[in-house]
């Protein structure tokens, strides 16, 4: 299969959550049939949903060539959450790490397993702004071009953190 580009958005805000985004990092860089592209730099964030007494986020995004299906590179991720820590209990509470397939190539789909692009990506700060500084020239599908989806979303609480990564 000819490889496509996707895109992964990461957060984290319990157990260290830069080093957990870092090590996600470097799982997404040791997938198979994959090829790691770009890292965006990690930012910080207040918690937008979800318990609203819970650690602040890092967020960043990265890009993969994959010739990997969706389904694939999905279940691949979820064993990346697991094997740092997730444990899933209340709807958007805290997590050791949460990656979520944003974008595969142009693809558009909406099943019980996957919508994608990601159904709120468009309405994220701490999606947008990370996305846009690796990839500025992006059209979401179904939403248009992200430096406009992106100028009408305040950073409110987004602050980009300057450690290398
Ligand atoms: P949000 O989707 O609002 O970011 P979340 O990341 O906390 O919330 P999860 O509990 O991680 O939500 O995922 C719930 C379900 O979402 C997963 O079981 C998965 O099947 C489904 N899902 C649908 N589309 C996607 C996607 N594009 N990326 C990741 N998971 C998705
Ligand atoms: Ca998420
Ligand atoms: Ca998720």
């Amino acid at each position: 299969m000819h490889p496509v580009r996707a895109y992964i958005g990461m957060g984290s805000n319990l157990q260290n959550p830069v080093a957990q985004v870092r090590q996600a990092f470097q799982a997404l860089a040791g997938l198979p049939a994959s090829r790691f592209i770009a890292c965006s730099p990690l930012y910080r964030t207040a918690p937008v949903s979800g318990p609203p007494d819970q650690p602040d986020y890092v967020n960043a995004v990265a890009a993969l060539d994959t010739a990997l299906s969706p389904d694939e590179l999905l279940t691949a991720l979820q064993r990346i959450e697991t094997s740092q820590g997730r444990v899933r209990t209340v709807r958007w509470g805290p997590r050791t790490l949460d990656l979520d397939l944003l974008l595969y190539d142009a693809l558009q789909r909406d099943d019980s397993r996957l919508t994608l692009p990601h159904p709120r990506l468009h309405e994220r700060a701490f999606v947008l702004y990370p996305l846009y500084d690796i990839a500025p020239d992006l059209t979401i599908p179904g939403r248009g071009p992200l430096i406009e989806l992106r100028k009408n979303c305040p950073p409110l609480s987004l602050i980009r953190l300057d450690s290398p990564n």
